[in-house]
């Protein structure tokens, strides 16, 4: 960024506009690229903890104008009841969101995203059908539409996501790429607790022994990361370490995978290893990345 153009950000008015029209977002953010300003996108579902405010964070340090939306979106839902439970603490987050000098909170309702009428799906095949959707048939259908969606009202921009969300940021990825989408996806390295757990919206529905018991999936990521760097190829070898760590715990999935979500018998290069459990009926996934 220019000097220039860091003066013209810093007299910028620092109180959260909050839109939830999404006509009202696109000519605000066409107005502010049309003055030069560069945007910076980041969509959540609200419930902000310090993982999303490390993604407002690196938006702010990048760009001029930082857009936050808060959706929870029910495409992405399979169960009902874990839409119903979702945490919606919407005044606790717009406090989030002005400590992080958000300039828009884009707040639609379900209505004004999937007005009547909505028959549009957005899918990125093969990558997602596999992992996280193998046990939630058309969640990153959902994931792909509700992105596309966003990123086409905020229009050309930067847009943060978290590597926490392994599999989804490499489909937004892909997405992006193949619809030719005027936006840079920017990966931002997993927020965790000091003992190791991820943050995430989810952990809140943990009791006190539960959160405990949660740290197991970091744990069995470093088991098996250890035993990528002591020398071990053999990904069945380095998914019985990750399993051993698991064992108090109901597993979806224990897998290493390539660049592309491939999994592969030997490893080689740069790997991503990843675990989804159930921790007192919450579905918790973490992963983090070695090289073999
Ligand atoms: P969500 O509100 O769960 O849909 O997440 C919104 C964004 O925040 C996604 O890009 C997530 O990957 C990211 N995110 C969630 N938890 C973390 C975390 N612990 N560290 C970094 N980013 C995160």
């Amino acid at each position: 960024m220019s000097a220039d153009r860091k003066l013209e950000s810093a007299s910028y008015a620092r109180l959260v506009r909050v839109e939830t029209s999404a006509k009202t977002v696109q000519e605000v953010l066409s107005k502010e690229r049309a003055s030069n300003r560069r945007v910076g996108f980041v969509p959540t579902m609200g419930a902000l903890h310090a993982g999303h405010a490390s993604l407002l964070d690196r938006a702010r340090s990048e760009c001029d104008v930082v857009v936050l939306s808060i959706f929870v979106n029910p495409r992405q839902f399979g169960d009902p009841n874990d839409l119903a439970s979702y945490p919606r603490p919407i005044e606790r987050d717009l406090d989030v969101a002005e400590r992080a000098l958000v300039d828009v909170a884009f707040t639609p309702s379900v209505s004004e995203m999937y007005p009547n009428g909505f028959t549009t799906r957005v899918r990125v095949e093969e990558m997602s059908d596999i992992l996280e959707g193998r046990s939630r048939p058309g969640h990153f259908d959902g994931v792909a539409t509700v992105a596309a969606k966003l990123l086409s009202v905020v229009g050309e921009c930067r847009s943060y996501f978290g590597e926490k969300d392994w599999q989804q940021l490499m489909i937004v990825r892909r997405m992006v790429s193949d619809l030719c989408l005027p936006v840079d996806v920017i990966g931002c390295p997993t927020v965790r607790e000091p003992d190791g757990l991820a943050l995430s919206s989810r952990n809140v529905r943990l009791s006190d022994a539960g959160r405990v018991v949660a740290t197991c999936l970091s744990r069995s990521l470093y088991a098996g990361s250890a035993a990528i760097a002591d020398g071990v190829r053999d990904a069945s070898v380095v998914k019985n370490a990750m399993l051993q760590v698991l064992s108090d715990v109901s597993v979806d999935y224990a897998e290493i995978v390539d660049e592309q979500l491939r999994v592969s018998e030997v490893l080689h290069g740069e790997v991503r290893l990843l675990v989804a459990a159930d921790v007192e009926n919450v579905r918790l996934i973490d992963n983090v990345g070695a090289v073999a």
